[in-house]
């Protein structure tokens, strides 16, 4: 194939890094994608790769590598690629199933660990995807129990997976449309995650979300349409005093204020993200 170009069998760690940056320039992250994608199929930590530059790599993994970048420069996730990717502390297994763990989202772990929950807190996690929320809170807190629901059966089978992977066989997974297969269970915290794009935004177009599941990604024209379910129902599911923490786009903070207000919970407050834009809105039933 064309990947071949420019390159002998038996090119070195170095060359083949080189190979692929220029490969994947007109990409977002050239470097970061080819150390991620060769560590792959290396096995082995980018520090290897700085460690060993003149290493010849095996022309069978060679061959893979080029492949891998091909597909990259086709738009691809890496995370798809590898079938990984790092959140909080875990390392999940990523389908096409779901969204990708995003870094923003970590805000949104952070913040719950903050919330004064008791070390016996029951917690829901709803559209868990890969489970990296669920699994970020049950590591940090042991004790709590962590349930992650889920709509789609092969992102429940891949949380489990991550959850035994993770060596955090505790918390528990179900299938679930929102809060239909959770009875009269209630929580001292619910956090989610749910699809808030506007279903004809223009980002839907570009990178890494054009191979992700819509339904994760888009709730109706606003956006808005899971989390106004999300607030509604959450309060016959939440303890007196429970939380109820949610990302959402930076263009929303306003309306899940006016939502969470209509429902008649109190002490609502956003966090900004790391581009200062607001990403996570909270608040408590009283
Ligand atoms: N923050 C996500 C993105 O940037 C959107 C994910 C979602 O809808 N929950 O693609």
């Amino acid at each position: 194939m064309e990947a071949n170009e420019h390159l002998s069998a038996g090119a070195t760690v170095a060359e083949l890094l080189a190979w692929a940056f220029q490969q994947l320039s007109a990409g977002e992250s050239p470097k970061t994608d080819a150390r991620l994608l060769l560590a792959h199929c290396l096995d082995q930590s980018s520090t290897y790769l700085m460690t060993w530059p003149d290493k010849i790599v095996e022309t069978s993994i060679q061959t893979q590598f080029q492949q891998l970048v091909m597909q990259r420069k086709m738009g691809h996730p890496v995370a798809h690629l590898i079938g990984t990717r790092y959140f909080w502390t875990l390392s999940l297994e990523v389908t096409p199933d779901t969204l990708i763990p995003r870094p923003e989202t970590e805000l949104l772990v952070e913040q719950a660990l903050q919330l004064p929950i008791g070390p016996n807190a029951k917690v829901l996690d709803l559209g868990t995807g890969t489970g990296a929320i669920a699994l970020s809170l049950a590591y940090e807190k042991p004790t709590w129990q962590v349930i992650g629901v889920d709509i789609v059966d092969d992102a429940v089978a891949l949380a489990k997976r991550n959850a035994i992977a993770n060596q955090l066989p505790d918390v528990k997974f179900l299938q679930s449309s929102w809060f239909t297969h959770l009875s009269a269970k209630t929580f001292d915290l619910i956090v989610s995650n749910p699809p808030y794009v506007e279903s004809d935004s223009q980002y839907l177009s570009q990178g890494d979300v054009r191979f992700e599941p819509i339904t994760a990604l888009t709730a109706g024209k606003d956006g808005l349409d899971d989390i106004k379910i999300i607030i509604e129902q959450s309060l016959a599911h939440l303890k007196k005093g429970g939380w109820l923490m949610i990302e959402h786009g930076y263009n929303q903070a306003t309306e899940l204020a006016t939502l969470f207000t209509q429902y008649k919970y109190t002490n609502i407050f956003h966090k900004k993200d790391l581009n200062n834009q607001p990403r996570i809105t909270a608040a408590q039933k009283p």
